[in-house]
């Protein structure tokens, strides 16, 4: 096998290696890929009695490192990775795995009973190693010449008829183990010194032997296979060509979601092209145009019967489904495209392009801009409120909230944080407080069959109006929209009503401290002259101004990420 050829198929794709340990990624570096290091949050705690063989809890928890990564990644991030490299390491005795050792004792109780594990091949742990069975880079951390032979069923499939059917027994077994974490670089300190107190057991430490089985994952995402074919044509970028197609798949998914495709297509459907022209009114030809383009971005199948939907698109892009985006991407179609169209004007003026998009100036972003007409304002609540429906929970539960009694959410809009809200805190009460052509349509959204009795609308201006007592005051995707004045307005009036010990609860995209990260929140702020996203430290900086202590942050993962700050005390001097 030629190794550079295969590496260099990456050369151009975003890479991520969804782990932590110093020696997978000098092992991947020395090769000569180029990658990020994510490190996965996936907990190893999968029941290794369940798999019938010990390099298949390997496997799977390599797998699950992988996709936890890539499932965060794809949430958080503008472009999602091509390929996302999981890998995990267990020892076995005798078909027993044994666990990883926590610390220095452990590692030497684990030489002194078994001889097995703890110690690192490539240093003074060496000494105890006679000799090695398998591939000397999977003792190490990682199999390098396993992960390159993959990679080469990926870019140079064989013919199909050459595909041989091979039954993976046991992933070739070596005799030592290192620990090789998946969190950040700390522990690998502490790996360094587990091999050191190693090699200190000189002679006693060889003898009977432990297998190390390396599980590898790697996950390739739906782009890749788009750019893929092209890619084996030419040497066109693909990070360059999925920018420059990217604005073509976003309207293809629109138009699908406006004219209703995935509605038709609801469920069990399948549809040919012809009948779908008809049910929407369109044109043969272009319908199936449509149909085969959202085929080609995963939104739909297509079989000889005719077009189907996928799983994601009956979850999210049915108009009706539980946690449709349907209402989201409508707002992205109508509003944001239209205003994105004049984004080299905005950039050189510095002003929101309101006026061009919509052919009226936008004084108040809400009532000239979102809410001008009942359908804009019925569209923008349906965006909000799909969005709220999907990271609620993890806003709600960002934070231990069951020390609170009363929240109100600061233009709560529809409510829907409040309806997870109540859920979650059994004796909260919650008072969503929004402006009045708000709070007036807000009946459509509520949920049937659930009791909602805990929850008030309260209809009014946060900048003018009495904003209702509260232990927790909540302000969801709220400070991004407003310039400076205007917050410290907000934030004033809020202080002033907080009493001690009560707190602000802020739901944003929190930006990391170079601000250029996530690039969907950096990208949403361009349209946006007026707010700005922030950093977590601007965060902490922002409430501490206004009298909040102990600001925490919580990435959640999800959209919107999570501020918390306490009302400091204040103590009278006399
Ligand atoms: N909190 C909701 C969420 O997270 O989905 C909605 C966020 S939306 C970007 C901002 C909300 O603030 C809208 O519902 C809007 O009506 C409300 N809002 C804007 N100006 C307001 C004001 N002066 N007083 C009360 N609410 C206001």
């Amino acid at each position: 096998m030629v190794l550079c050829p295969v590496i260099q198929k990456l050369v151009s794709k975003r890479v991520v290696l969804a782990s932590a340990s110093p020696r997978r990624q000098e092992i991947l570096n020395c090769a000569g890929l180029r990658f990020e290091v994510v490190p996965s949050r996936f907990k190893e705690t999968l029941d290794k009695a369940s798999f019938a063989m010990p390099y298949e809890y390997a496997m799977e928890t390599a797998k699950q490192k992988a996709l936890e990564v890539a499932n965060r990644m794809n949430v958080k991030d503008f472009r999602s990775p091509d390929v996302v490299i999981g890998a995990d390491t267990i020892v076995t005795v005798d078909g027993l795995i044994l666990e990883k050792p926590v610390d220095k004792r452990d590692a030497y109780n684990m030489l002194s009973r078994d001889k097995a594990g703890g110690y690192g091949i490539q240093a003074l742990g060496g000494m105890l190693v006679e000799y090695v069975h398998g591939d000397f880079l999977n003792v190490v951390g990682f199999p390098l010449n396993h992960f390159c032979k993959k990679l080469m069923e990926l870019y140079y499939p064989p013919p199909k008829d050459a595909i041989h059917h091979v039954k993976h027994d046991s992933i070739p077994s070596v005799e030592t183990f290192e620990v090789l974490s998946d969190e950040e670089c700390g522990s690998s300190n502490s790996t360094q010194q587990n091999a050191t107190r190693t090699s200190k057991l000189g002679d006693g430490a060889t003898g009977s032997l432990g297998k190390k089985e390396i599980g590898q994952h790697m996950l390739r995402e739906p782009m890749v296979k788009c750019s893929g074919d092209l890619e084996n044509l030419t040497k066109f970028p693909s990070t360059l060509l999925e920018l420059l197609d990217g604005f073509k798949a976003s309207k293809a998914m629109f138009v699908a979601c406006k004219l209703k495709v995935f509605d038709l297509l609801k469920g069990k459907a399948i549809l040919k092209a012809k009948d779908v022209a008809d049910h929407i009114n369109a044109s043969v030809c272009g319908t199936e145009r449509l149909l085969d383009s959202c085929t080609a971005l995963e939104l739909l199948k297509k079989t000889n019967q005719g077009y189907s939907n996928t799983e994601l698109a009956d979850k999210y892009l049915v108009s009706d489904s539980e946690y449709s985006l349907h209402g989201y991407i409508m707002h992205a179609n109508d509003h944001v495209w239209p205003l994105f169209t004049h984004l080299e004007s905005a950039v050189k003026e510095g002003k929101n392009q309101n006026h061009r998009a919509f052919g009226k100036k936008a004084q108040d972003l809400f009532q000239d801009s979102y809410y001008h007409s009942m359908e804009t304002k019925l569209r923008f609540m349906n965006a909000m409120h799909s969005i709220i429906k999907l990271t609620a929970r993890d806003v709600a539960t960002a934070f231990d909230l069951s020390r609170f009694r009363s929240a109100c959410d600061l233009g709560g809009c529809t409510g829907a944080l409040a309806q997870v809200l109540i859920q979650e805190y059994p004796n909260l009460k919650v008072t969503v407080f929004d402006l009045p052509n708000v709070i007036e349509n807000v009946a459509c959204f509520q949920p049937t069959g659930q009791d909602t009795s805990r929850i008030t609308f309260t209809s009014g201006d946060f900048f003018k109006d009495n904003i209702p007592e509260a232990d927790l005051y909540i302000l969801s995707r709220v400070l991004h929209d407003w310039p400076d004045d205007k917050i410290d307005a907000l934030l004033s009036r809020i202080s002033d009503v907080c009493t001690p010990g009560c707190a602000l609860l802020v739901a944003e995209i929190v930006l990391g401290e170079e601000k250029i990260d996530p690039p969907r929140a950096v990208l949403q702020s361009l349209s946006m002259t007026e707010g700005k996203q922030r950093s977590s430290s601007e965060y902490k900086q922002l409430l501490e101004k206004y009298g909040f202590t102990q600001v925490q942050t919580k990435i959640t993962g999800n959209f919107l990420d999570a501020i918390l700050g306490f009302k400091k005390t204040t103590h009278i001097v006399n």
